[in-house]
Formats: structure tokens, sequence, C-alpha cells
């Protein structure tokens, strides 16, 4: 696979990955997020949001799963932490999400792996004393492009 591992020194870096990515995505993309608590998922969403187009202020929808912002394209943030199983998606309407024309970025993808459709873009953030460690991971030609283009 073409994978790619980059390293964000701070804050600062991880903002502008998020706003580079979101001006690059298209409509169906689907990013998925996983990482620890503290690993940077919500930072990099706040700045994909404002780089799409999205005017409001992004928390993290834990509770609620899911939320829905308007940018140049429909954004559906998911934070699916508290989710109890994958099955769950279906009751608050995953599969039109994840079909539609928005954008889908699913914080703690790796707790519904068994649903992700068959193409995403997978960035997995990881922990260290300096900063983060980001690890790109393309599902389908549509994403190795995009990581491409993203010139990492
Ligand atoms: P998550 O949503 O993954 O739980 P958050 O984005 O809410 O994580 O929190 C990440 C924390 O780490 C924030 O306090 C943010 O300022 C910090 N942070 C983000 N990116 C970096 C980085 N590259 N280096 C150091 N700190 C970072
Ligand atoms: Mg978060």
């Amino acid at each position: 696979i073409n994978m790619k591992r980059i390293f964000l020194e701070d804050e600062n870096k991880t903002k502008e990955l998020g706003e580079k990515l979101g001006k690059l995505v298209d409509a169906g993309s689907i990013i998925c997020l996983v990482g620890d608590l503290g690993a940077g998922k919500t930072t990099f969403t706040q700045s994909f949001a404002k780089s799409l187009g999205v005017d409001d202020y992004i928390t993290s929808p834990t509770f609620t799963i899911v939320n829905e912002y308007q940018g140049r394209l429909p954004l559906y943030h998911f934070d699916v932490y508290r989710i109890g199983c994958s099955e769950e998606m279906y009751d608050i309407g995953y599969d039109e999400y994840i079909n539609s024309d928005g954008v889908c970025i699913i914080e703690w993808a790796n707790l519904i792996e068994d649903i992700l459709p068959d193409e995403y873009l997978k960035i997995d953030m990881k922990y260290k004393e300096m900063g983060r460690e980001v690890t790109f991971e393309p599902v389908g030609e549509k994403y190795e492009k995009m990581i491409e283009e993203m010139n990492l």
C-alpha cells in the first residue's frame, strides 16, 4: 500500500494539514481519523472544516455521534467513541451519510472498522512527546491520488 508517514512538530502543523486536505476533498469523500484521546483528531477536523468553508465552530459530537455543517459541500463530522456496536450507526442514518454527496470525517473510525466503505482515506495520529506522528493510508485510487496531491 502507498502509506505516507509525516511528523507534525506542533499544533499549527496539525492545523495546516487539516487546511490542506479540506481544499482537496470532493463530493463523497470519506476521511477516517484514528488515534487516542488527545492525538489531534478534533484539532485537525476544525481546520479541515474551516478550509471546507464551514463558518461554525466545530466541537466533537461525542454524545450526538454526528454533527452536520454546510461548507462548499455538506460536512458530516462523526465521533464514534461512545458507540456500543457498529449496528448503532445504521440507526443514526450512517448509510445515507456515507453514500451522500457530502464529506464524512469520522473520529475513532477504527471502532467501526467492520462497516467502513470500500474506499476511504485513513489518517492515523500518534501521540509523541514533542508532536504527533501521522500515517496516511489511502484505500482506493481516489485517495491515493488525494495524498499525492497533498505533496506530503
Ligand atoms: P482528539 O480529538 O484526538 O482527542 P484534540 O484535537 O481534541 O484530540 O486534542 C489534541 C491536543 O493536542 C490539543 O491540545 C492540541 O493543541 C494538541 N496538538 C495537536 N496537534 C499537535 C502537534 N502536532 N503537536 C503537539 N500538540 C498537538
Ligand atoms: Mg476529538
